[in-house]
């Protein structure tokens, strides 16, 4: 977080997890601080509260703030650390992870397609087709992910959650109007990141096309086909991937050999 001329500080604030404690909190920090972004959530049995907030007093010091949150008796610990120069790093929390405890990755989108704009220039033509099996590989593994963590027979109605994965992550917004057939889907796909690019001349989202199949392939158990119909890299306004997936599943991989005994 950056805003000079602020003080900014972060608050963290583990509380019993009972209703009246966030309230008490709220309360004591409103005539201290001006909140600009609170999150809570509950870790074991206990409640945590923390945001980033400026300052309202400039000589209060963090350790007069801190006590003005302990006079809440529902509170139990609680940490307020002030940025230098209005720069604040969260420096409680480390990394995001997914709800199964795998850790996340965070790139600045254009930074990856700056990346992504990178391996074409270095490799010419050969690059589509290395971004393609990059996607590949990472919507097998994702897929393989889900299908390890997810209940069973979730893609019956599960589909729309998968597709709002992709706004949750930041990859663009995905959606799915016809489904009359589900072995054939149209996939719209607004704001793509990887047509995003100023600079790059592509033929077509290749990362995002290989991800498709990747993770359809795993999560369909069929060999699957797409096309992208529409893609801004060729004068469209968004994406359209085209998924095509046989009825006929792919054989179950063998059992592992038993041995005799
Ligand atoms: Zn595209």
């Amino acid at each position: 977080m950056f805003a000079p001329d602020k003080r900014l500080l972060q608050i963290v604030v583990k509380m019993k997890d009972i209703p009246r404690a966030y309230a008490s909190v709220l309360e004591l920090l409103g005539s201290h601080v001006n909140l600009i972004e609170t999150v809570t959530y509950t870790v074991d049995d206990r409640a945590i509260f923390s945001g980033f907030a400026e300052a309202l007093f400039p000589n209060e010091s963090t350790a007069e703030i801190e006590k003005v949150i302990f006079e809440s008796a529902m509170v139990l610990e609680c940490e307020v650390i002030e940025g230098s120069n209005g720069v604040l790093v969260d420096t409680f929390h480390k990394g995001l992870e997914t709800s199964s405890g795998e850790p996340l990755v965070l790139f600045r989108r254009r930074g990856l397609v700056q990346m992504f704009d990178e391996i074409m220039r270095v490799s010419g033509s050969a690059g589509e087709g290395m971004l393609y099996n990059v996607g590949v590989a990472m919507g097998i593994s994702d897929g393989s992910e889900i299908l390890r963590t997810w209940k069973p027979g979730f893609m019956a109605q599960g589909f729309e959650t998968l597709l709002s994965l992709f706004s949750a992550f930041g990859w663009g917004v995905a959606t799915s109007n016809d489904r009359s057939d589900q072995w054939n889907l149209k996939i719209r796909m607004d704001d793509c990141f990887e047509c995003s690019s100023e600079t790059r001349d592509g033929h077509g989202c290749e990362f995002v096309k290989g991800f498709l199949v990747g993770s359809a392939k795993t999560l369909l158990v069929r060999e699957i086909k797409c096309e992208e119909l529409i893609c801004r890299f060729k004068g469209g306004d968004h994406c359209e991937f085209h998924i095509e997936a046989p009825p006929a599943a792919l054989p179950a991989p063998a059992p592992p050999a038993q041995l005799s005994a």
